[in-house]
């Protein structure tokens, strides 16, 4: 099931056929995320505890270590992205990896996040030499992987830092390949290494050498 917003920004590109085609995350694989987040929580009397790989439970109050109640989080998100979708900081070596790749290869950002604030992560992945065309969707990215990926008959192969979104892809379509892009360490050590995916890595120097043998110099 891909949202009509989702669909209707697909159906904007034109992706060549004939090149290999990298599906790539935004959030904690080209962007800092997690910084970002982490200095809204502290502005808010809040802080992340990495005891698990979710933010359900772990983002808890400064003054008693309660956690935030559940059904608070959306709300949080929201004005985490309000304020801060245009200024968060680029992950070291992604902008001149897909840089390498781009043209012998096709780059699209895949982000789950709210529709309306696409415009500004363009711009602040334009900031940080990243100008590809960016997708916002919500839910599984398996589907909205399919759309991005069909017709193209070369490799396509798909980053993302949640293991949801992986095997989601892996499953919708097996063909594609699944790298786990996991950059902080104080929650890929609450995650094992899933052997579906092509390759775990926490930097883009061992990502760029694996993309490279999957689609030749
Ligand atoms: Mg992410």
């Amino acid at each position: 099931m891909i949202a009509s917003e989702t669909r209707r920004q697909i159906a904007e590109l034109s992706i060549a056929a004939d090149k290999p085609l990298i599906i790539c995350d935004v959030d904690e694989v080209v962007l800092h995320f997690l910084r970002g987040l982490e200095e809204h929580l502290a502005e808010n009397g809040l802080w992340l505890d990495p005891a698990s790989f979710s933010l359900n439970g772990n983002i808890k109050y400064a003054n008693t270590d309660d956690p935030l109640p559940g059904h608070e989080i959306g709300a949080l998100l929201e004005a985490f992205f309000e304020a801060r979708v245009g200024s968060l900081d680029p992950i070291d070596g992604a902008a001149e990896a897909l840089d390498r790749f781009n043209g012998d290869a096709s780059v699209i950002m895949l982000t789950n996040m709210p529709h309306q604030h696409r415009a500004a992560r363009i711009r602040n992945l334009n900031d940080h030499a990243m100008p590809y065309p960016v997708i916002s969707n919500s839910g599984r990215k398996g589907p909205a992987v399919r759309e991005l990926a069909r017709g193209v008959k070369e490799p396509v192969m798909f980053l993302d830092d949640t293991p949801d979104n992986l095997h989601s892809v892996s499953e919708t379509c097996p063909e594609v390949v699944t790298i786990h892009f996991i950059p902080d360490i104080r929650f890929s050590r609450h995650l094992p290494v899933i052997k579906d995916f092509s390759m775990r890595t926490d930097n883009w120097t061992d990502a760029t050498t694996h993309i490279h043998s999957l689609i030749g110099e």
